[in-house]
């Protein structure tokens, strides 16, 4: 099985990637938790991709292309979360999985309405008790929210066309249990 998962902010997506990891014995590889700790390593990269997440932006597609090839770097069960962001790393993917004779086995894509997705995320900021993790997710502030969101709809969104051959579609509303009973369901038919 080898999954990509996308939906907006606030999709749950994060939440859910790691359950379905866990249910269908699949590696979770976030480009979102990769590229956070990139920040951390004090590096002049590490800076400036800290710089690009808390602005809310894309990273750039050739450190992004190269940090995931590397992570799925001789895996045959993954879960790739929120990768691709774009068309050009969605090309850029499926030729590089044909250059190893391999190929997806779906797009899963996490579907809850824009205005539910902005709710969740300002609520979750609001109940976050630990402030360590508020300055962790520099990019829930709530005017970099906005600005996520129009970068999904603009750059992301598309990939439901792009892969609309091999796109596993899962209401995304509800409890954080009943929808990824929902994906697991989804998913039975590769198990
Ligand atoms: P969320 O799904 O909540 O928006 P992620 O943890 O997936 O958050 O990503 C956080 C940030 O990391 C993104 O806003 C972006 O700056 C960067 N990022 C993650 N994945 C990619 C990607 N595939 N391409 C470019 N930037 C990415």
């Amino acid at each position: 099985m080898r999954i990509v998962f996308f939906g907006s902010p606030g999709s749950g997506k994060g939440t859910q990637a790691a359950e379905l990891a866990k249910a269908y014995s699949l590696i979770h590889v976030s480009t979102g938790e990769i590229f956070r700790a990139k920040v951390l390593d004090g590096t002049r990269i590490g800076k400036r991709i800290g710089d690009t997440i808390a602005a809310g932006s894309l990273v750039d597609d050739i450190t992004t292309n190269y940090v995931l090839f590397k992570a799925i770097e001789g895996l045959n069960r993954f879960l790739v979360d929120g990768y691709p962001r774009n068309i050009a790393q969605a090309r850029s993917f499926d030729v590089h999985l044909k250059n190893i004779q391999s190929e997806l086995t779906c797009a899963l894509f996490l579907d809850v309405p824009m205005e539910v997705a902005e709710k969740r995320l300002m609520l979750r900021r609001s109940q976050r008790y630990d402030k360590i993790e508020n300055y962790r997710r520099a990019d829930d502030a709530p005017a970099v929210i906005h600005h996520r969101f129009d970068v999904y709809r603009r750059e992301t969104e598309p990939l439901i066309q792009y892969y609309s051959d091999r796109i596993i579609r899962v209401d995304g509303t509800g409890s954080p249990a009943e929808v990824t009973h929902k994906i697991v369901k989804a998913l039975q038919q590769w198990a």
